[in-house]
């Protein structure tokens, strides 16, 4: 919003009336815009709540882009997916979310999460079932390809070496892909030279769009497994062309306190005060 105040009062400054020449400038200066990247939310609604409320607290976001798997695991699928949708946002679909309305089978899950997928498919509204019945599996935005696996398999590939990251740049057009599914918060660069790394993504350093290719996932908010088991999630900022990074801590053990409650697996609840 301030950038949009500010960009106003420039176009104002050196195009004073020329509406031929402001009209242009406004369209322009429009597309100024923020975005949260989050993924993974996994019905911890104590770990989404805590982010949204981080998002305000940095001024809000145009709208919020969901890489799936708003359910499954956790104890609030319902709740999340209610949450999710009085935002603006984007989402597509996470193999959770596709097994918790029957869409893919749960004999592909361990027996913790085709436990607490069986439970959560009992929590759903109908209401909620058509809304992940409707979440397609690939979106482009803009520069930005969302998914939720990879872009060459959307629900089940998990990125997390290179070799099968240098792979799956050939199965987007955009510059850069979104993913999430590893729960780990990372970025893989193709360069013009045609050679893939692996860059960190930390919190201390904004990642700076350039002219290479990107694969960035923003780990995951209510079920990190980078070992931090802070929330993650990141925040895209099209004036600066850059993306920042976010740890936010929440409440583990009232989350925790809900999944005993419904009697979902122990190692589930464990996981979470160990970001693993
Ligand atoms: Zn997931």
């Amino acid at each position: 919003m301030n950038n949009f105040f500010i960009s106003g009062i420039i176009a104002r400054l050196y195009l004073g009336h020329n509406l031929a020449l402001v009209i242009p400038v406004k369209s322009c200066y429009s597309f100024i815009m923020r975005y949260a990247i989050i993924a993974d939310i996994h019905a911890n609604l104590t770990a989404f709540r805590a982010v949204l409320d981080d998002i305000e607290r940095r001024g809000g976001v145009e709208e919020v882009w969901c890489l799936g798997d708003v359910v499954g695991y956790g104890p609030d699928p319902h709740q999340c997916i209610k949450l999710l949708r009085q935002y603006k946002h984007t989402c597509i679909a996470g193999n959770h979310d596709w097994a918790a309305i029957g869409k893919v089978d749960t004999s592909e899950f361990n027996p913790d999460a085709a436990a607490a997928c069986r439970w959560t498919a009992q929590q759903l509204t109908m209401e909620d079932i058509e809304y992940l019945e409707s979440l397609p599996l690939v979106i482009e935005k803009g520069d930005f390809t969302l998914v939720h696996g990879s872009p060459r398999e959307p629900v089940w590939e998990y990125l997390l070496s290179v070799s099968r990251a240098r792979e799956n740049f050939a199965y987007f057009q955009s510059q850069f892909c979104l993913v999430g599914h590893s729960h780990v918060p990372l970025v893989f660069k193709y360069d013009e030279t045609g050679a893939c790394f692996f860059n960190q993504f930390s919190t201390n350093v904004g990642l700076v769009l350039g002219k290479s290719r990107l694969i960035i996932n923003p780990g995951g908010v209510g079920q990190p497994r980078d070992g931090d088991p802070r929330a993650s999630y990141a925040i895209y900022d099209s004036d600066t062309r850059m993306i920042r990074l976010y740890r936010i801590p929440y409440d583990i053990s009232a989350t925790q306190v809900r999944m005993v409650k419904h009697n979902l697996p122990m190692r589930l609840v464990a996981r979470l005060s160990q970001g693993v």
